[in-house]
Formats: structure tokens, sequence, C-alpha cells
């Protein structure tokens, strides 16, 4: 192993204890919590050491990008999210690869991953993107639009409705932090008498996962925990 295939396994390790440690703190189910690792702009060296170390599920945002390397593994045992912003003339290719999409927030996103899933494959899971703190510059739908927008994305054939996902404004504070991921915790609760499939929140990244899964978090994405910083 190199340095820094040595330094993912590490890391990999150190957040998967975290986690176990935050089930425990917050009664959580143990287990209760996965671990998607954000891939994003890290090359395959560093996906195949995050692999070499029993991660599974990994998250990208670059449809082009992620579709390369989903490729170039070639590894039907990889679970790969897409978890950036959804342009539409990217549908075909996010439908035809990845197993998950978290930000999904218009019907027309919707209809077009639904009609492009390739009939062979099961359903895309899909996460609604909620743009909890009303940001002008941040894709999702408003909370109070979410309602309307699952069921308009129920019964649509090629993807299975699974949750709600968001990326909070930054926060320092874990009070602050905990009260805004519990607005989505919420919103959840209240959808899943009526679609009871809604089992997933999508919720917490490298600098607020503890406040994620003191509020119920099922998916934490993680990137540069357990990567290392990206360079822009
Ligand atoms: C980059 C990214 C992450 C991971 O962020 P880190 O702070 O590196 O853990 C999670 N979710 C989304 C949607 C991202 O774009």
């Amino acid at each position: 192993m190199n340095d820094s295939s040595s330094s993912i396994a590490q890391s990999l390790q150190t957040v998967g204890a975290q986690l176990v440690n935050y089930e425990q703190r917050y009664q959580r189910a143990a287990g209760s919590v996965r671990l998607l690792a954000v891939s994003k702009r890290k090359p395959l060296s560093a996906i195949q050491a995050a692999i070499a170390s029993g991660q599974r599920a990994f998250g990208e945002n670059y449809v082009d990008e992620g579709v390369e390397k989903i490729l170039t593994l070639g590894d039907a045992s990889i679970e790969w999210h897409f978890i950036g912003a959804i342009q539409s003339r990217k549908c075909a290719s996010i439908a035809q690869h990845f197993q998950w999409a978290h930000g999904v927030d218009r019907v027309k996103v919707a209809n077009k991953l639904s009609s492009s899933r390739p009939a062979a494959s099961p359903p895309l899971n899909i996460c609604l993107q909620v743009n909890l703190d009303n940001e002008d510059a941040k894709a999702g739908v408003a909370i109070e639009d979410v309602p309307a927008l699952a069921a308009e994305c129920t019964g649509l054939p090629g993807i299975t409705l699974r949750g709600l996902m968001a990326i909070p404004a930054p926060r320092e504070d874990m009070a602050e932090q905990r009260a805004t991921f519990a607005r989505l915790k919420t919103c959840l609760t209240s959808l899943q008498t009526e679609f009871p499939q809604m089992d997933t929140l999508s919720m917490g990244m490298s600098g607020d996962l503890e406040a994620a899964v003191a509020e119920g978090a099922t998916i934490v994405r993680v990137g540069t925990a357990i990567f290392g910083a990206r360079e822009s």
C-alpha cells in the first residue's frame, strides 16, 4: 500500500467508528446510517483504495467524470450515487449508469430519469433535494413544495422515490445544524404516511456529520474526511 491508500483506509476506519459512536450516542439502530464516500475530483486510485478497505457506495457530482469512473472500474458490486445538480440533458446518462440520484428538484427531471432508465435495470432510487435555507444559488425545491413534487414523482416507472436530500448552508454551531436537519426529518416523517417507500434522509457531510446522525440521517455523504481536501 502506498501512503495515500493507507491513509484512505485509515480515514475510512475513523469515519466508520465515528458513525458507530454517533449511532450509540443518539439511540440510532446499529448500522442505520450508511456511509457514502464522495469521490468527486479524486482519482480512480483513491476509489480503488477505498474499495480495498471494503467501501461499496460512492458519490459523484459530475456526470461525465462519474460515468468514466463507473465504466473504467466495471465493478457491479459498487453502488454509484449521483449527488450533483441534475441538468436535464444529462438525465439519460445518469439513468443509465447510476443506481441513485439525490438531486431531483423538478418533475421534468424525474420524468426524464424515469423514461431513460433501461428496462432491464431495477428502478433508479431518487431523493428530492430540498433547499432548506432558501438559498438563491442552490438547487432544490422549497420545503413547502415537497409534497406536491413527491406526488408527481410517485408512480413513474423506472424510478423509486426513496427520500429527501439537503445541503444546508454551513453553520458552526451544532444546535443550529441540528435544528436545520430536524426540519428535513419532520418533512420526511409527514410524507411517510402517504409514501411509505420513502425511507431515506441523505444529509450530513464531513463538517456536520454528528448533527445529521442525531437528527435521523440514513445516508451521510462524506468526501474530505475520507479522501482529504479537493484541489479546486
Ligand atoms: C462534495 C459533496 C459532499 C462531500 O463534502 P465534504 O465536505 O467533502 O465531505 C457531500 N454532498 C454533496 C452534494 C457534495 O457535493
